[in-house]
């Protein structure tokens, strides 16, 4: 198999309010619930995007303005790989389960893919999700390397 990618590096910047993408599959939707809960000041300063059940109780149960997106299952968590690949979305909180196998296996993979493609800080679970929140850099505008798209198409033609 080909082991073709991008040669070079291009940088991006994350803005100071960040775009944050909340996703919790079932059996952790209490542990999403619990842990925005304890960070509602910081999340209040960004911009939240969800899967559609998520942001729905996130937004229901918190008071906080989250964008839904579809549920999981039906393409919520590909419309957030767009977001990635598009450069719209800046830090993922994605609570997965590890008991439970997804009939969107695939999509979940796919996400995760493109987060780790595109350099998008990720945290699995709510230690690293502290962690995160903890950081100088989440009220701070951040440069980060990324994949040269122009040069992954010269490298095709
Ligand atoms: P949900 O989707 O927020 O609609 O439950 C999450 C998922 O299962 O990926």
């Amino acid at each position: 198999m080909s082991e073709q990618r991008p040669k070079r590096q291009a940088r991006r910047t994350l803005p100071a309010r960040k775009r944050i993408a909340l996703v919790a599959h079932d059996g952790k939707k209490n542990e999403m619930l619990d842990w925005a809960n304890r960070w509602r000041d910081e999340l209040s300063r960004h911009q939240l995007v969800g899967t559609g059940t998520t942001a729905r109780r996130i937004s229901k149960e918190l008071g906080l303005e989250v964008e839904g997106l579809m549920s999981g299952p039906l393409g919520g968590d590909q419309q957030i790989g767009a977001r990635i690949a598009e450069g719209n979305l800046d830090i993922l909180i994605f609570l997965w389960d590890p008991f439970a196998p997804m009939p969107h296996d695939p999509d979940v993979k796919a996400l995760l893919r493109l987060a780790a493609l595109w350099n998008v800080p990720v945290a699995s679970n709510a230690a690293s999700a502290d962690f995160m929140f903890n950081s100088a850099l989440m009220s701070q505008a951040v440069e980060v390397a990324v994949p040269d798209a122009n040069d992954w198409v010269s490298t095709r033609a």
